[in-house]
């Protein structure tokens, strides 16, 4: 894999996961499937359609989406700290948030 430090797109992780929700159903405590994803993953698989199983990591998505992965957010449920793609798989997995409220959650917080 050949992953150079410049983002892949010019979207906000929020729209992008916005425009991947309405093309594969949300999944939980898995990545996806052909018709399925979680919520990172459709966002990955906007950015990347081709290789997108080669990215599956929170840190490579959020060097491809052009986020610091050294920036972090608290869950509003759990209020434990978390990189900005890993609180969107602890939002999708372990609070079972749908795609539309982690939509908003991350475009409140300028994600
Ligand atoms: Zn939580």
């Amino acid at each position: 894999m050949n992953l150079s430090e410049t983002p892949k797109t010019t979207k906000k992780l929020s729209e992008l996961i916005a425009i991947g929700s309405k093309r594969w159903n949300q999944v939980f405590n898995d990545w996806g499937n052909d018709f399925s994803a979680c919520a990172l993953e459709s966002a990955l698989r906007i950015i990347e359609p081709k290789d997108y199983q080669g990215y599956r990591n929170s840190r490579t998505i959020s060097i491809l989406v052009g986020i610091d992965p050294k920036l972090t957010l608290s869950c509003p449920i759990c209020h434990n700290e978390y990189e900005i793609c890993s609180l969107v798989m602890h939002l999708n997995d372990q609070e079972r948030w749908l795609s539309a409220r982690i939509t908003d959650f991350l475009a409140k917080n300028g994600y």
